[in-house]
């Protein structure tokens, strides 16, 4: 399997349940960001530099929860900012966990060491650690020396520990392929699970321009990456990978992927920004979609992004006849768990073990704390460094 059964089967579920229903447009991953506050200044980043002006503000753990339930998406990425520096990360992990919903915690994979005890393995859960190169590359596009080979510790000690790990890469425009195929036969021996890549966008936000790719430019860049790692467990689907080749059109589907941080549901995408909305049904009724899109908005012209375009496989207007056969047969046919020894179960599954030890009956009874919190430490605070001298997060 590509993704782990329960998460295959609830999304199936609740796709189903929507369409039986009648309804066009509705969320499928909720982007959620606690805060907008990082240890780093990758290079590429629009957060730090969109939301410079409130970037130590932060959502209560309550203020997540109220806004997952009212989206409703079956799954939840956790991103920011630099998640793993939200005080309450853990706890935030255990309430969503503990409401049925799947997790994708994206993170530079700094602290994952430091606070890997807070968590415990679920086939909920992924660490989503991003990774743009091997170590020299990677150092410079997050612009630290040492990040790389943290993120790599980090890794190795969540999959001893039992997790189930992912990666996240960002194809710029002077990507070296090679390396990227380099990297993913690194990650593959350390056991990830599965790997997610995506076109750099030019965010209105980013300065640095001379990164990012025309249209035509990604596809040419796609054709040869994907040539390159398409043996891999890629957890991009079949259709959105024939579009970023150029062999297919989709239409942006942005709904589908919503954005919820400290000012609120972020409009139309998780890329640009023409509103914030209080509420999620004011996002979804009050965003004019028609007006967004390639030969739309001259801003949408060379977006391909994963955000805007992985929906649309499921969600948009260009479905063909078999595609639902493609992607079915795409989610059976991939294999987790890379060429890594499982840690902990020696059941050959490494999660076999950890589904009993902490998140089995907080699944079953939808309740936050009562089958878990047991297990689970408090949440810690903050790594010292990044504690201004009035105990606020340090703003960069
Ligand atoms: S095409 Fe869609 S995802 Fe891309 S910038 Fe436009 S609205 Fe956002």
């Amino acid at each position: 399997m590509r993704f782990p059964l329960k998460l295959t089967a609830n999304l199936t579920r609740y796709i189903a349940g929507k369409r039986i229903r009648g309804e066009k447009k509705f969320p499928l991953v909720m982007m959620l960001e606690p805060l907008h506050a990082c240890n780093l200044t990758c290079t590429g980043c629009g957060r730090i530099r969109e939301y410079k002006s409130t970037i130590d503000e932060m959502l209560s753990v309550e203020q997540c929860l109220q806004a997952m339930e009212e989206c409703g998406a079956p799954v939840v990425s956790i991103c920011g900012g630099e998640p793993m520096i939200y005080p309450e990360i853990s706890r935030l992990v255990r309430e969503i966990l503990a409401r049925g919903r799947h997790i994708y915690l994206c993170t530079n994979g700094m602290f994952i060491r430091k606070k890997l005890h807070e968590f415990r393995p679920s086939s909920s859960f992924f660490w989503n650690v991003h990774l743009d190169g091997m170590e020299r590359t990677h150092d410079l596009c997050v612009e630290r020396d040492g990040v790389f080979r943290e993120a790599i510790e980090g890794i190795r000690a969540a999959k001893a520990a039992g997790f189930y790990v992912c990666s996240n890469t960002t194809i710029y425009k002077e990507t070296d392929l090679s390396e990227i195929a380099e990297l993913y036969a690194f990650l593959h021996e350390l056991g990830v699970d599965g790997y997610m890549l995506s076109p750099a966008y030019s965010y209105a936000a980013v300065m640095t321009r001379d990164i990012f790719m025309s249209r035509e430019e990604v596809r040419e860049k796609f054709r040869q990456a994907l040539s390159l790692i398409e043996g891999y467990n890629l957890m991009i689907s079949p259709i959105y990978r024939e579009y970023l080749k150029g062999e297919r059109e989709l239409m942006c589907t942005a709904w589908g992927n919503p954005t919820y941080n400290p000012r609120g549901w972020k409009g139309p995408c998780y890329l640009m920004t023409d509103a914030h909305h209080d509420t999620f049904q004011g996002f979804m009724q009050d965003t004019p979609w028609e007006k967004y899109g390639r030969g739309r908005d001259p801003r949408c012209q060379d977006c391909m992004v994963h955000v805007g375009f992985e929906p649309s496989a499921v969600l948009g207007a260009h479905r063909k006849l078999g595609d639902n056969w493609k992607l079915l047969s795409w989610q059976l046919s991939g294999k987790m768990g890379g060429a890594g020894r499982r840690a902990g179960t020696g059941n050959g599954n490494g999660h076999g073990a950890s589904r009993g030890n902490g998140h089995g009956n907080g699944h079953g009874n939808g309740h936050a704390s009562e089958g878990q919190a047991g297990g689970l430490p408090v949440a810690s605070p903050p790594p010292a460094e990044l504690l201004g001298p009035d105990g606020r997060l340090r703003i960069l």
